[in-house]
């Protein structure tokens, strides 16, 4: 399967039952670059199927990948999947011409990025006193300031010290 470049199509010539197109773009190619709390150390996938409908182009088709992204919590990068299963979108009198999904598929995947995201639902964050990731590190600063004996990382901490 070939790497596109970008997501640039030529409509002249699709069969009664669609033209398919799958593959995958890198996401600059998306114009959308890494920045604070995304990444991406894989391309996007997409399977397209192209269909005329009337004097239109109608594009149907699914997106899919792993992108990375900062946790809330302890602010290390974590893989996060993204997809988006009903992409739809119909070109007006495009018939014959090579319609180009960039723009429209830029901003499909966009909007299935996480606005809020954690590494795992039992991330322990960063110590508010020392700054350790506390899912790496033990810091003294934690086991003294929390007190509370009932919380469930307690238990579990001296359920492993046995
Ligand atoms: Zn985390
Ligand atoms: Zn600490």
């Amino acid at each position: 399967m070939s790497a596109f470049k970008t997501l640039q199509f030529p409509t002249a010539n699709i069969p009664p039952e669609g033209a398919a197109y799958a593959g995958e773009i890198a996401f600059q190619n998306l114009a959308i670059d890494p920045e604070d709390r995304f990444a991406f150390p894989s391309p996007l996938h997409f399977a397209f199927n192209l269909m005329i409908v009337n004097n239109d182009v109608v594009v149907t088709g699914k997106l899919s990948g792993v992108i990375e992204v900062m946790c809330d919590r302890c602010t290390d990068d974590a893989p996060c999947e993204v997809e988006v299963d009903d992409v739809f979108h119909r070109y007006e009198n495009v018939i014959g011409d090579i319609i180009d999904l960039t723009e429209d598929i830029r901003e499909d995947i966009l909007l299935v990025f996480p606005q809020s995201f954690l590494c795992s639902e039992a991330c322990r964050g960063l110590c508010p006193s020392c700054g350790s990731n506390l899912n790496r590190e033990y810091c003294t600063c934690t086991a003294t300031a929390d007190a509370d004996p009932d919380t469930p990382w307690r238990q579990l901490d001296s359920l492993k010290l046995k």
